[in-house]
């Protein structure tokens, strides 16, 4: 089912699913989380993007600059 959104959320989407499918697995205690719970946080120009291991607690988070 395609979801049609405005381009500036697609885009964000896209690389919360990006880090949701190729960052699962907790580099402090190997916890593989396969619901992906990445949260997204814009900050001006700056995405945050921001994961909570629920098996340890351990944060990791991605900053992406947008673009003008
Ligand atoms: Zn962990």
């Amino acid at each position: 089912m395609p979801t049609h959104s405005t381009r500036g959320e697609t885009l964000l989407e896209r690389l919360r699913r990006r880090y949701e499918t190729t960052d699962t697995r907790c580099p402090e205690c190997g916890f593989v989380d396969t619901e992906g719970n990445w949260t997204t946080q814009m900050d001006g120009l700056q995405v945050v993007y921001h994961h909570v291991c629920p098996s340890c607690g351990a944060d990791r988070k991605h900053v992406f600059q947008l673009e003008k």
